[in-house]
């Protein structure tokens, strides 16, 4: 029996075992695992790890921000360092115009990711203030393919509590995720006023205008929301040891409660904001970066199973974008790029003796796809998408913005070096990145229509 492609000779890494096989692929699928297979094209995996691809479930490509401004990494070159990272699948985000309906939005934004993916993506669907009215649509977009729908507690998408508690009874009844921006906006606003009046307008004074103790507090209340309605919540970009508690503390009790960390909070700390000059404005995104004791408090979380997942919020913003807030920080674009060294990163977790690799597999591609309804993604088993990725264990490299591919002109990891990096990597069958080189194209990627299965 011959396949179309076989990776040979690798060790196989999933959440649940680790074994050598080769693996072998028909039509873009995983056909068989086993011993001695052999296909038309071969792929050697000798001295490899060889996993399901990394699964990015937090993602904002050319995300507009106001009329200016808009996140430097398109579809193409930022699915490409996705890629380029180990990354096979992302779910970026609509935000329907205030005339459009959720479906239309829907379709808007496919039509703008649809010429330009290289990898597969789906897309979360927004709540904002101006959604409220439209509530009676959150079916048919489910129904469209958004499984999963954004709220925020910060920004210009808030919502009030109630219209929180709103937006999560129309969720519930259409069966869907939801994932939420967890911050006191009130107390932000409030101390971003109190610091500005008080002439301190540099980036140092970012962090200390949004506490961990305000962002716990925001998650704690979300989680409450979300268990009086009834259905499960999942908390974006953990930065801190509170909002860690509320999880630890609400799936202790059975609530079906996930949360996510990011590479920014697991590899910087808040003295990135002292840097001289614009440097100090580069990092700046929100929640922001904390100090080493919550860090430290978020690589313990993933290894105990107190946070479930790493995906990146992956939203950069050139330097002379993120100059718009030179003399203000509270103007300043905020995102940093985190997308290619995600899985590598998370790596660092078992170079250092925190977690298995299997931990590793599961918080960077099984967990986030079995939530996010992503069911022929995450794992390696017949049946399910081909999206494998060659990692070399042995590879120490350093980040530099030479050295990744996102469309940014600086990388908040200059620098730091990394054990393990992917040599490899494989969507539905087809080797798109080998050795340092894009093989893919723009416009293969697909859009994947989600259905939510009940945890
Ligand atoms: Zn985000």
């Amino acid at each position: 029996m011959s396949y179309d492609l076989v990776v040979k000779n690798g060790v196989v890494v999933t959440a649940g075992a680790t074994y050598r096989a080769d693996i072998g692929v028909r039509a873009g699928k995983i056909a068989a695992i086993g011993q001695d297979l052999g296909g038309e094209q071969t792929v050697d995996a000798a001295g490899k790890l060889v996993i399901p691809g990394g699964v990015d479930i937090h993602v904002h490509m050319q995300m507009p921000l106001g009329e200016e401004v808009i996140s430097s990494d398109d579809f193409f070159t930022g699915t490409r360092a996705a890629a380029f990272g180990g990354t096979t699948t992302i779910i970026d985000f609509v935000e329907p115009g205030p005339e459009q309906t959720l479906v239309e939005g829907l379709a808007a934004r496919r039509a703008e990711a649809d010429p330009k993916v290289v990898i597969d993506y789906g897309l979360h669907m927004t709540i904002g203030p101006h959604e409220i009215a439209k509530l009676d649509q959150v079916q048919a977009a489910y129904g469209a393919g958004c499984g999963s729908f954004k709220l925020y507690m910060a920004y210009g998408f808030r919502l009030d509590d109630g219209q929180l508690l709103r937006a999560l009874e129309a969720i519930r009844d259409a069966g869907g995720q939801p994932v939420i921006h967890a911050e006191n906006w009130d107390v932000i606003c409030t101390l971003i006023e109190r610091h500005q009046a008080a002439g301190r307008t540099r980036p140092h004074w970012h962090p200390r205008s949004r506490p961990a103790a305000l962002e716990g507090e925001a998650a704690g209340r979300a989680i409450d929301i979300a268990n009086f309605v009834g259905l499960p919540l999942h908390i974006f970009h953990v930065s801190c040891a509170e909002v860690v508690e509320r999880i630890q503390a609400a799936r202790a009790a059975g609530r079906p409660i996930t949360g996510e960390t990011c590479p920014q909070y697991l590899f910087l700390t808040w003295d990135a904001y002292d840097a001289p000059g614009l440097a100090g404005a580069f990092p700046v995104c929100s929640p922001p970066i904390r100090d080493k004791t919550h860090q430290d408090a978020l690589w313990r979380a993933l290894a105990r199973g107190d946070l479930q997942m790493v995906t990146t919020d992956h939203c950069p913003f050139t330097a002379q974008t993120k100059a718009l807030g030179l003399h203000d920080f509270s103007q300043i674009p905020g995102g940093v790029p985190s997308i290619e060294m995600r899985l590598a990163g998370v790596y660092q977790g078992v170079a250092r003796g925190h977690f298995s690799a299997n931990r590793w597999v599961e918080l960077c591609c099984t967990a986030p796809a079995r939530l996010m309804g992503l069911s022929q993604k995450g794992d390696i088993a017949p049946g399910l998408d081909a999206d494998l990725v060659l990692f070399d264990p042995d590879r120490r490299v350093t980040l530099s913005t030479a050295f990744l591919h996102e469309r940014c002109d600086w990388t908040p990891y200059d620098g730091i070096e990394l054990q393990g990096w992917p040599a490899a990597t494989i969507s539905r069958g087809e080797v798109i990145v080998r050795e340092g080189e894009f093989l893919g194209e723009a416009g293969r990627g697909r859009f994947i229509a989600r259905r939510i299965t009940p945890p």
